[in-house]
C-alpha cells in the first residue's frame, strides 16, 4: 500500500432538461443553427432584464431533496465577473454565498461496500456560450444557443479516496438525475460535466495537501484515467523532494496525461457580488413539501428492492438499476413472464452487450421488454434450444420483429420429436461405424463428437434433452 492517500472532490455540472432557458423564453433546444435560441437577455443587451424560470428551480430543489440537502429558503443570485468571448455581458449570473441547498450526502457502492459522500452544496446557474475557432480562416465565431440554459452545480467534500470511487459518485448522481428527470446525463455532449480536485497527503495526516482541478473530461472512462494519471504525478512529484503547485490542469485524452491549464483562480478574482436585476430566491417550504412528496424511487432505494423482490444478486441489481430506463424495460419483462432472474441475466448477457457493441442507449433499442419475455419463455416451453435462442436474439434486436415470428420464419423451432431425431441419430451412427465400435470399446469421449454431429445436422434445433435419451438407448 502506498504511502500517501488519495483525496478527491468532484465539482458536476449538470444542463437542466427545461424548454426554456433560466431567465429568458428562448429555447434549450440543441442543434439548430448558431444563435438562432437568442434574445437581448442572452446577449446581455442595457436594460433588458432576467426573469428566474420557475421549473429550473423546481428541478434544483428535486435534485437537493434526493441528496438529502437542506433546501435555503432564501437563496442569492450573484454576478461572477470574468471576461470570455462566449460571455458578453462580462458576468455569468451563478449563486455564491447563499446557494440552494447545502449539507447533503449521497450513498455510492463501489465494489468496497456502501460509503456515504458529503455534498457541500447545490447552486443554479446560467450556461455560458460557445466560441468556435475555425481551422481553415484566421476566424473564430461565438454561438450564444447555449448561453442561458440552466445549470446545477454540485459540488461535493472532498471525501473521495480513490479514482474509482470518483466514478461510483458520479455515477450515483448521474443516475438520481436521470431517474428525476431533470438532465439527459449526457457526458459525451456536456450535459454532465465534472471538474475533478484532487491532492495527496501521507496516510495518517489530517491536514489536506494541495489540490490540483481536472476539467475536459467527457466519459467516465477518463475521469478515471486522468484521475490515475494526476495521483501518479503527483506522487512521483512529492518523491522528488518537489511540491504540487495548485493549478487548474486538462486532460489530454489521447496521450491520457494531464496539462497545466492555467493558474488556479480565487474567488475573490471574480468579484462577486449580488445581482441587483434578481431578487433573492425565496422558497416556500410548502412548495418543497410537494415536490418531496412527488419524488419517484430513487436508485438506491430500487436497488434494494429489486434484490428482494427478485431474489437478484446485489451486482445484477447494481446494473439493472444504474440507469432508469433499464430498470424499466426489466421490471415490464418481468410482468410479462415472472422468470426475473432468467431475463435479467439476458439482459446482463446479450442485451447490453449488444448494445455496447452498436453504441446504443436502451432507449434507442427497438427491442421490447414483451419480446425478451418471450423470447425467454420459448427456450423454457422447449420451443428453441438456447443456442437457437441466441440467433433469434440478434434478430429481434436488430429489427424489433417478435421472436415467435422470427422462429417461424426461419424454421428455427427446436426439434423434439423423438421419431424425426431417431432418424437423425441412425444417420449419424450409420455414417460413422469406426467411431461407434471405438467408442463401445471404451472410447468415452467421442460422446461429444456424436452429439455435435447430431446438432449439426439438425441446424442446431435438435431438442438436446431428447437427443440425449435417444443416444444413450442406440449407444449405451
Ligand atoms: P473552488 O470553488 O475554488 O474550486 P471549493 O472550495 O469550492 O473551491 O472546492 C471545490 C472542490 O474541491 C470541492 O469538491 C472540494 O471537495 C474539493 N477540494 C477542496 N480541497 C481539496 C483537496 N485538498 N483535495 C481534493 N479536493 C479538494
Ligand atoms: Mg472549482
Ligand atoms: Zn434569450
Amino acid at each position: 500500500m502506498s504511502r500517501h492517500e488519495t483525496v478527491i472532490g468532484l465539482e458536476i455540472h449538470a444542463q437542466l432538461k427545461t424548454e426554456s432557458k433560466i431567465f429568458c423564453s428562448c429555447s434549450t433546444r440543441f442543434g439548430g443553427e448558431p444563435n438562432e435560441n437568442t434574445c437581448p437577455v442572452c446577449f446581455g443587451m442595457p436594460g433588458v432584464l432576467p426573469v428566474l424560470n420557475k421549473k429550473a428551480v423546481e428541478y434544483g430543489i428535486k435534485m437537493a431533496l434526493a441528496v438529502d440537502c437542506r433546501i435555503n429558503s432564501r437563496s442569492i443570485f450573484a454576478r461572477k465577473n470574468y471576461f470570455y468571448p462566449d460571455l458578453p455581458k462580462g458576468y455569468q449570473i451563478s449563486q455564491y454565498e447563499e446557494p440552494l441547498a447545502e449539507h447533503g450526502r449521497i450513498s455510492i457502492l463501489s465494489g468496497d461496500g456502501e460509503k456515504v459522500i458529503g455534498i457541500t452544496r447545490i447552486h443554479m446557474e446560467e450556461d455560458a456560450g460557445k466560441s468556435i475557432h475555425s481551422s481553415t480562416e484566421n476566424v473564430s465565431y461565438v454561438d450564444l444557443n447555449r448561453t442561458g440554459v440552466p445549470l446545477l452545480e454540485i459540488v461535493s467534500e472532498p471525501d473521495m479516496r480513490t479514482p474509482r470511487e470518483a466514478v461510483a459518485y458520479l455515477k450515483a448522481l448521474r443516475g438520481i438525475l436521470l431517474y428525476l428527470e431533470i438532465c439527459d446525463g449526457n457526458m459525451e455532449e456536456g450535459s454532465f460535466r465534472c471538474d475533478a480536485n484532487v491532492s495527496i497527503r501521507p496516510r495518517g495526516q489530517e491536514e489536506y495537501g494541495t489540490r490540483t482541478e481536472i476539467k475536459n473530461m467527457n466519459s467516465f472512462r477518463h475521469v478515471q484515467k486522468a484521475l490515475e494519471y494526476e495521483v501518479g504525478r503527483q506522487i512521483d512529484l512529492v518523491e522528488d523532494g518537489e511540491k504540487v503547485v495548485q493549478e487548474t490542469r486538462l486532460f489530454d485524452v489521447e496521450k491520457g496525461v494531464t496539462r497545466s491549464m492555467r493558474g488556479k483562480e480565487e474567488a475573490h478574482d471574480y468579484r462577486y457580488f449580488p445581482d441587483p436585476d434578481l431578487t433573492p430566491l425565496i422558497i416556500d417550504p410548502d412548495w418543497v413539501e410537494i415536490l418531496r412528496a412527488d419524488l419517484p424511487e430513487l436508485p438506491i432505494a430500487r436497488q434494494k428492492r429489486f434484490v428482494s423482490d427478485y431474489s437478484l444478486p446485489d451486482a445484477d441489481a447494481l446494473v439493472l438499476t444504474s440507469e432508469k430506463d433499464l430498470a424499466d424495460f426489466f421490471e415490464t419483462a418481468v410482468a410479462e413472464y415472472n422468470q426475473p432472474k432468467k431475463i435479467c441475466n439476458w439482459i446482463m448477457g446479450e442485451l447490453l452487450g449488444k448494445l455496447n457493441e452498436r453504441g446504443l442507449s436502451i432507449s434507442g433499442a427497438k427491442i421490447t421488454p414483451g419480446q425478451l419475455a418471450a423470447l425467454v419463455r420459448l427456450v423454457d416451453e422447449d420451443k428453441i434450444s438456447g443456442k437457437i435462442a441466441k440467433q433469434v436474439f440478434v434478430e429481434v434486436f436488430d429489427k424489433g420483429i417478435d421472436p415467435e415470428k422470427v422462429v417461424e420464419e426461419k424454421g428455427l423451432v427446436q426439434i423434439s420429436d423423438s421419431s424425426a431425431l431417431e432418424a437423425v441419430v441412425d444417420e449419424v451412427l450409420g455414417a460413422h461405424p469406426d467411431e461407434v465400435q471405438r467408442y463401445k470399446d471404451g472410447q468415452k469421449k467421442l460422446l461429444g463428437f456424436f452429439v455435435g454431429r447430431i446438432i449439426k445436422e439438425t441446424k442446431g434445433q435438435a431438442n438436446p434433452g431428447v437427443v440425449n435419451k435417444i443416444r444413450s438407448r442406440k449407444l449405451g
